[in-house]
Parts: structure tokens; C-alpha cells; sequence
């Protein structure tokens, strides 16, 4: 459905869990306070949200986290989603630790596309970002993901200092299928705190390396991020700079939090609390359709992040979904 600025939204992200088995450190901090397991939504309570977003115009997901593939049954629920008449489109966003043993049975659910989060290609520069000695497991889930068939991007976000990681993570997009984009860090929860380089500073680098990267007009994702190609890389480039450059104009998303907050704007704190009303004695599907249709209608015109005074958002991306 359109939203009152004309906005197309036909994209949710679905934060299946608080959980996660890292700790990266511009994300989830040591001793961050998790959520009741009885406050998580069920599976059935994400599936009839989904067939409310359906109802809507919603037509593709994003299954993420915390780490998704830590809430036991994230495949099952995957091929329920897919299974779901109106759904289009199911992408999963891991940081890739448990995804080897599991790439091929998603490769066979047609999941549509894995991003895997990645940082550094240093193991021990991994360690100092995430907290855990994981970069052999990271690796085993990207090579498990790509035999299996599966449309894999890396997602590195743009850390302050990272810019000796930049060629490293690039050269993913070099001999593999595989397109790796750079995001800029927003100041949401502990991001507030890690503003990293900026597009021009990112293109500066890697142009040293690939001189003809040059713009694509290609739509890749569901996301705002802009692609770049160049004759040595099999991948693309990507870069997303949501904060230096707003594109809150073509906007496409809302996002439910594993507790069941809908949240229309990732930088307001403000959500329309769907849990309350999927336990409520009196619920039926029209008026969850309903209170959906409300929440797409007020989504803000933009975000705030220039502004950081004004952004009311507590939470942590951790508990949000990035
Ligand atoms: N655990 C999964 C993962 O790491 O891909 C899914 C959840 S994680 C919150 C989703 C994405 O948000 C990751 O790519 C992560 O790097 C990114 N992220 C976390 N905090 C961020 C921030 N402040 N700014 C930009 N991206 C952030
Ligand atoms: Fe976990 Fe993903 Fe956040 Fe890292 S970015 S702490 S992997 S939720």
C-alpha cells in the first residue's frame, strides 16, 4: 500500500529473535538486557502478521535478528513463509555462523537471497569487532551458501579506522559470485558512538585498486544501496549511506521487532505494539489488517539521523534488525 506521502511499502523486516551467538560491538553490547522468551512472538503470530502484510501489498521479507539462525526452527518458519500465497520474496540476513550445515536445505525452501555480515577478513580483527573466535565458521557458511546455489551478498559496515579493511572485504567480489556492499554505520544504540568513513572516502580506496569501478544502474536488493562494477570483480560493489545521503523519498520498508513492535521509521522510537493486540481476548485478522494499514499510514516522512538530538529510538539495532 502507499502511505500518505505516496510511498510504495512492499518490503517488512521480520526480527525473529533479540538473540545472538556474537557481540559485535558497534550492535549488541556485553550485558544488554535480552527479552522474555514468553514476549517473543510465536511463529504462527509472525505468520499472521505476514498474511496481514499481505493483505497490504507486502510482498517480500527479510528474516533477521539479533542472529536469526539461532531461534530454533528459523527453516521451518522460512518454508511456511514461502509457502504463503502473496509472499514473492524470503531473504535471510546472518552473521553465517550456523549457515553451512543449513545452506543447502534453504537453497531447496527457494530461499530468495542470504546476506552474511562481515566485518574484517583478519580472524583475529574479527575477534576484536565481535567478541568471538568465529571467522573459520563465517567462512564455511559463505562457501556453503554459494555451492548450495544461493544469491549471497557480504554486508560490511563502515567502522571508524576501517578503511585498511576495505580491498580485503572487496576482493570477495572478485573471483565469486558475490556482492559486497558497504554500509555506513547509523547511530542507532551503540553506532551512535562509531561514525566510520563515507561514500566518497570508500570509492577513493578501492578506486586505487579497480580504477574503472564505475556506477550501475542495477536494482539488486530491496534496499537503497548504490552499485558499482569494474572489469576485475564477478560481484558488485554496493554502497549504503543512509546517513550522508538520505533516500527516506523511496523508502519501501517497515520493520517488527521480535516482541512485536511495529516499527514504521528505524530512527524514532515509536512503534504500534501488534503483540498486545494478537493476544487480546476480541482479535481477529480484519483488525489486525487494520491497526497494519494505520502504522504504514503514519510512517514519518523521513529519519533523523543529522539530527541526533531528535532521535528517540532507545533500542538496540540488535533488538530492531538492522
Ligand atoms: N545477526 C545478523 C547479522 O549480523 O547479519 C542480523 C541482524 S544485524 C542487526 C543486521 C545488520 O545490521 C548487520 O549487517 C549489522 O552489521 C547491521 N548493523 C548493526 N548495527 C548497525 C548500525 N549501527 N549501523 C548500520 N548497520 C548496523
Ligand atoms: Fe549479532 Fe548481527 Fe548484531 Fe553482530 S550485527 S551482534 S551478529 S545481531
Amino acid at each position: 500500500m502507499k502511505d500518505r506521502f505516496g510511498r510504495n511499502i512492499d518490503y517488512i523486516r521480520f526480527s525473529i529473535t533479540d538473540r545472538c551467538n556474537l557481540r559485535c560491538r558497534y550492535c549488541m553490547p556485553e550485558g544488554v538486557k535480552l527479552e522474555q522468551h514468553e514476549n517473543m512472538l510465536t511463529y504462527e503470530e509472525f505468520l499472521r502478521i505476514a498474511d496481514a502484510a499481505v493483505q497490504l501489498g507486502i510482498t517480500r521479507f527479510k528474516i533477521t535478528g539479533g542472529e536469526p539462525l539461532v531461534r530454533q526452527g528459523c527453516a521451518d518458519f522460512i518454508a511456511r513463509l514461502k509457502a504463503m500465497p502473496g509472499v514473492e520474496q524470503v531473504t535471510l540476513t546472518t552473521n553465517g555462523i550456523l549457515l553451512a550445515p543449513l545452506a543447502s536445505r534453504l537453497a531447496a525452501l527457494r530461499l530468495d537471497g542470504v546476506n552474511i555480515s562481515l566485518d574484517s577478513n583478519d580472524p583475529k580483527d574479527f575477534t576484536a569487532i565481535t567478541g568471538f573466535d568465529e571467522y573459520v565458521q563465517v567462512m564455511q557458511g559463505l562457501e556453503a551458501s554459494l555451492a548450495a546455489g544461493l544469491k549471497t551478498k557480504l554486508n560490511c559496515v563502515l567502522l571508524p579506522g576501517c578503511e585498511h579493511r576495505l580491498l580485503p572485504l572487496a576482493q570477495f567480489a572478485q573471483n565469486r559470485p558475490v556482492d559486497v556492499r558497504f554500509i555506513e554505520v547509523m547511530p542507532i544504540g551503540q553506532g551512535a558512538r562509531s561514525l566510520g568513513p563515507d561514500r566518497d572516502a570508500v570509492l577513493r580506496v578501492l578506486k586505487e585498486r579497480w580504477p574503472d569501478l564505475h556506477p550501475v544502474e542495477e536494482i539488486r536488493g530491496n534496499g537503497p544501496a548504490h552499485y558499482y562494477a569494474a572489469a576485475g570483480l564477478t560481484g558488485r560493489i554496493g554502497l549504503i549511506d543512509a546517513v550522508s545521503h538520505k533516500f527516506c523519498e523511496h523508502c519501501n520498508r517497515v520493520r517488527l521487532t521480535s516482541t512485536g513492535l511495529l516499527k514504521p521509521c528505524l530512527c524514532y522510537g515509536e512503534g504500534i505494539d501488534l503483540r498486545t493486540l494478537l493476544r487480546s481476548d476480541e482479535n481477529n485478522q480484519e483488525d489486525l489488517v487494520d491497526v497494519l494499514r494505520q502504522a504504514i499510514w503514519s510512517k514519518p516522512r523521513a529519519h533523523c539521523f543529522d539530527d541526533v538530538a531528535a532521535i528517540t529510538e532507545q533500542k538496540t539495532m540488535s533488538e530492531i534488525g538492522g
